[in-house]
């Protein structure tokens, strides 16, 4: 992925990908990305009696490596068995990681990169 996609991407995430609400503004009703803020589950299946002004509104999720903490990094994506294989299990099948943080995970583990061919990784992000 390159900078302009990352660029399309962040753009993209500033819309709820569920109801289409921007940023700032409350998710439509029925939004299955809503979460409840009385008890964070999600709100579409929670029983919880929320007036207006305590709904939690969309907010940018951004993408931020869980290694190094760099925000929207330039990645890949990965099936869960090469994250598997790359990662191990210290990492979260939901994290992402930057170029550099990808390459020096894959150098602890002894990996040959020209192998791989990442940079940088995501996993496959699977909706429940
Ligand atoms: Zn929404
Ligand atoms: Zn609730
Ligand atoms: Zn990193």
């Amino acid at each position: 992925m390159g900078k302009n996609e990352i660029k399309m991407l962040k753009e993209m995430m500033l819309i709820c990908h569920d109801c289409g609400v921007k940023e700032g503004e409350l998710h439509l009703q029925g939004c299955d990305m809503e979460r409840c803020p009385k008890c964070g589950g999600q709100k579409l299946l929670c029983d919880c009696k929320l007036s207006n002004n305590e709904r939690e509104p969309f907010l940018l999720y951004p993408l931020i490596c869980a290694r190094c903490g760099k925000m929207w990094p330039d990645f890949k994506m990965v099936g869960n068995r090469q994250w598997k294989i790359i990662c191990g299990t210290t990492y979260d099948i939901k994290d992402i990681l930057c170029i550099k943080c990808m390459k020096k995970i894959a150098k602890i583990r002894g990996l040959k990169l020209d192998t791989i061919h990442l940079k940088g990784i995501i996993n496959e992000r699977e909706r429940v």
